[in-house]
């Protein structure tokens, strides 16, 4: 049974510290992982699209282990391969960083248009505050106008010859009396 891990995986744990730390490099440079279970731990690789990829192969245990382990990280530093790995895994990245930037702009412009209609609602809603302000004045001129109406034709009964015995409205008889009247 074996797995590949990727660089940004989280890695099966190794039982020796000075793997672990050989191991947290090659992570930490990019690097893959091959684990296998048994003698042999697992097998490293800057690149495993490379033919030429640097690797090696990390046993479990064993005698210079730790020698091993050193050797390894001198080699995982010097590793030629890993500057262009590390420019794809920039670009890969700015690829998917550009996705998301679309992706909240996306989100940015509903939130505009969502503003644009709270704006639109509010603009709608002072119209609707005014007009009905207006409205109102309208309702107190007409009532007001009423009240006038009132007094002018009080004032047109009593200045009107008889007026006083005139009925409001005056009666079919009484208009044409009143017509009929030399001025
Ligand atoms: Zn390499």
């Amino acid at each position: 049974m074996s797995r590949c891990y990727q660089p940004h995986e989280e890695w099966p744990r190794h039982s020796k510290a000075w793997w672990r730390e050989s191991l947290n490099l090659a992570r930490a440079a990019g690097w893959h992982l091959k684990s296998f279970t048994g003698h042999a731990w697992g097998r490293i690789m800057c690149d495993p699209a490379l033919d030429e990829s640097c690797s090696f192969l990390v046993l479990s245990t064993g005698n210079g282990g730790e020698d091993a382990a050193h050797d390894a990280r001198k080699r995982i530093e010097r590793c030629p391969h890993i500057a262009a790995a590390t420019s794809h895994q920039i670009l890969v990245r700015a690829a998917m960083l550009l996705e998301q930037a679309d992706g909240l702009m996306d989100a940015a412009d509903a939130c505009l248009t969502a503003e644009d209609r709270a704006c639109e609602a509010e603009e709608l809603w002072s119209c609707a505050s005014s007009a009905a302000a207006e409205a109102e004045q309208l309702l107190e001129q007409a009532v007001r106008a009423d009240e006038q109406a009132s007094a002018l034709l009080a004032e047109a009964y009593e200045a009107l010859p008889l007026g006083s015995e005139l009925g409001c409205p005056p009666k079919a008889g009484q208009v044409e009396l009143l017509v009929g009247l030399d001025p």
